[in-house]
């Protein structure tokens, strides 16, 4: 049996930033995950879009796109402190074009209002003097702007408007890759892997974890925890009686799909398909290029986690194939383009029907954060994005400061 006073379950991008933010403060943490490295789930498998709002119009109370800036706008500064200035112009894309689709769920007009409240809301935040607005690497000045020419893309597609935003992807392979080096190294950060949490029991002064390491068990005690195990999290909050609302929580399984485009074609720049279940092109520094057709990579929708296997390799590229050759009608750039990998993530949101649905509480991400129960914090990341924002609540919320 071990003891340790702060332990963190769940070793992907956020429970990785509570261990970094607690570790900067000076406090010893042990990190525990259940695949045998950190950073493989998830926070890999993502497009890695650090989301200024754009996205989020139909939420018309402008509480989601608020909350992406915040996330998006402490992002590059958080991980640099803790982990000294990262190289984010070599992992940061070109800025997002945003294609209108022609059956949109909002209008040019309403999109550009939204997108003109965001840019309101962004400049009241650049002018607070404790802001700082750097962008991975980068100042936001104009933020979004119709763009000029029309390509052959807009008048194939039908495009009701495209429109050029300085919203960027980071690649999630170089920043997993390098935040594992960082915590693995790191004097107080105890990383445990292979070690999958079954659950837990709150005791007199803290709690006893119950651990099973390749299938053996074994009870761990702590004074505080921080649950960040993102799909796992709603079960083991349930084992100290946190009780979640699984009528408005759902999971759905996207995959992650990379491609490499052919010789002979043009390269691609980034592109978000709005309003609607369409997709997303992402191309890399290294020239692979993140694709999306939502309503082919969106392969699992439902209330409780899914519960067949993620790690299908022949159902992950039955559904690259499917959602390439979706893209390759709208984008001829892809034709000749071939599947590099395909693996599958889960996304925990609330919602009761998918995005097609203009109604779907999907389109809204304002109730995520951070919970705290005696001890017991219990973090709901909400999207990549917002993960270093609320590790360093986390940390300073574990450490005793005030929020
Ligand atoms: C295809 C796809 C595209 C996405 N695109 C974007 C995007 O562009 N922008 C954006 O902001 N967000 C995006 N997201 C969402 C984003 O990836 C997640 O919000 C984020 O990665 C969640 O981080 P996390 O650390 O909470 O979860 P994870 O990265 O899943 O980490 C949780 C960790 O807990 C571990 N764990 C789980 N259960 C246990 C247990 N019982 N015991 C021990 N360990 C356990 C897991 O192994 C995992 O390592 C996307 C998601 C997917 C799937």
């Amino acid at each position: 049996m071990g003891k340790q006073g702060i332990v963190v379950l769940g070793a992907g991008l956020q429970g990785t930033c509570v261990a970094l933010s607690l570790a900067h403060r000076g406090h010893a943490v042990t990190l525990i995950e259940s695949h045998p490295a950190p950073l493989r789930a998830a926070s890999l498998r993502n497009e890695g879009k650090i989301h200024l709002g754009f996205v989020y119009v139909l939420d018309h109370s402008g509480s989601t796109q608020r909350k992406m800036l915040e996330g998006a706008l402490c992002f590059s500064p958080l991980l640099d402190r803790w982990c000294g200035a990262l190289p984010w112009d070599e992992w940061r894309s070109d800025g997002f074009f945003y294609a209108v689709m022609p059956d949109s769920l909002a209008t040019v007009d309403e999109l550009e209002a939204s997108y003109a409240a965001l840019r309101l809301m962004h400049s009241e935040f650049s002018e607070h003097e404790l802001c700082n607005p750097s962008y991975l690497g980068q100042q936001l000045t104009w933020l979004w702007r119709r763009s000029g020419n029309q390509s052959p893309f807009e008048k194939r597609l039908g495009l009701k408007g495209f429109i050029e935003t300085q919203e960027a992807a980071i690649d999630p392979r170089h920043l997993s890759s390098r935040l594992e080096q960082h915590v693995r190294s790191h004097p107080l950060i105890n990383l445990r892997c292979g070690v999958r949490v079954d659950g837990a029991e709150r005791r007199q002064g803290g709690f006893r974890l119950y651990l099973d390491e390749s299938g053996v068990g074994s009870i761990f005690d702590a004074d505080l925890i921080a649950n960040c195990t993102w799909s796992d999290r709603a079960r083991i909050d349930e084992t100290v009686g946190i009780p979640s609302d699984p009528s408005t929580i759902c999971y759905r399984v996207k995959h992650q799909i990379m491609v490499r485009q052919g010789s002979g074609n043009r390269p691609l720049v980034p592109i978000t398909m709005v309003q609607g279940p369409y997709g997303d092109i992402v191309p890399r520094r290294d020239g692979q290029v993140y694709i999306s057709w939502y309503p082919e990579c969106r392969t699992y929708f439902g209330k409780l986690p899914p519960s067949s296997s993620l790690e299908d390799p022949q159902h992950a590229h039955a559904v690259a194939e499917r959602s390439l050759t979706a893209l390759q009608t709208l984008l001829p750039d892809l034709c000749e383009a071939s599947i590099v990998s395909s693996a599958a993530g889960v996304i925990v949101a609330r919602g009761t029907t998918d995005i097609e649905d203009p109604q779907s509480t999907l389109h809204r991400r304002e109730n995520f954060g951070v919970k705290s129960y005696d001890g017991w914090w219990t973090v709901d990341t909400g999207k990549l994005t917002n993960a270093p924002q609320l590790g360093e609540i986390t940390g300073a919320e574990m450490s005793g400061e005030a929020r």
